[in-house]
């Protein structure tokens, strides 16, 4: 069975990722960086139920920390097949208060992070001619955001690594690309309220905000996929259609 590493993995889109692969059977590394207690109980709920997966520390945006995990992954496995960049935070602010701090820390996670890891799997993916990289971006990184803005460049960012990387990696039979969600239901949009919730759901074609099975059933059709590559394949509702 393929080897998968999910970094983000302890909380919302990563979790369900993580969860549901290593369910179907996939050797799965799930990454996280200050969620210990919840990569455990997912690590300890997945045993219960005979499935084992592994677990390992790493600030993603950090080189060190990104060289740390594809040792322990390589040391694990003779080969990574599947790289899902999930990681990722938000702010809202106003570009006007936006601070050098918050643009490196922004950009270093959401974008760095995707950088230094495509980076690492690459020797492994190249040498087995074989591999795949899916980019977790977003709609915003598409049509921007209003007091998101470097959120919006950090996932258009990502979204032009796919596209490049597409085009360098192919004749190594890598294929790279985006899952850009809409609204999706976890902890990032725990400050959005009801209201907006709901005008949301008017604005949504499909009339619903999307879950994180959602964006898991992209993934796992990505993953078996042989023919599809450099593209951003948005999963949204219809919230926006380009
Ligand atoms: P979330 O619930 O806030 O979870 C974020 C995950 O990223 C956590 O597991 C967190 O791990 C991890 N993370 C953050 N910084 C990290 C770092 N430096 N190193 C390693 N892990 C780090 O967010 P989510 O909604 O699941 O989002 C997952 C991805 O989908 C993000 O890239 C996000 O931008 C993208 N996305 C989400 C939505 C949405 O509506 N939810 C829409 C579009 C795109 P720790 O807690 O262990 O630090």
């Amino acid at each position: 069975m393929k080897n998968v590493i999910v970094t983000g993995g302890s909380r919302g889109i990563g979790k369900c990722l993580v969860e549901n692969l290593a369910k179907e059977g996939y050797n799965v590394i799930l990454n996280y960086n200050k969620s210990e207690k919840s990569a455990r109980k997912i690590q300890n709920e997945l045993k219960e139920n005979g499935v084992f997966i592994e677990i390992f520390k790493a600030d993603v945006s950090k080189k060190e920390d990104v060289k740390n995990l594809i040792s322990f992954a390589l040391k694990k496995w003779e080969k990574i097949d599947v790289l899902i960049n999930n990681a990722g935070i938000a702010k809202l602010q106003m570009f006007q208060d936006v601070t050098d701090e918050d643009w490196d820390e922004i950009i270093n996670t959401n974008l760095k992070s995707a950088f230094y890891m495509s980076q690492a799997v690459m020797p492994s993916m190249v040498h087995e001619k074989s591999g795949c990289i899916i980019n977790i971006s977003s709609i915003w990184g598409m049509v921007g955001a209003s007091c998101e803005t470097v959120y919006s460049i950090s996932k258009a960012g990502m979204d032009a690594l796919t596209k490049s990387l597409a085009k360098e990696l192919g004749p190594s039979n890598i294929r790279v690309n985006s899952i850009a969600p809409g609204v999706i239901d976890t902890d990032m949009n725990s400050n959005i309220d009801e209201k907006i919730k709901k005008e949301i759901r008017n604005e949504t074609p499909l009339g619903k905000i999307g879950k994180t099975m959602d964006i898991y059933r992209c993934v796992k059709w990505l993953i078996e996929d042989e023919f599809t590559t450099g593209q951003v394949i948005s999963i949204n509702g219809g919230y926006i259609i380009t």
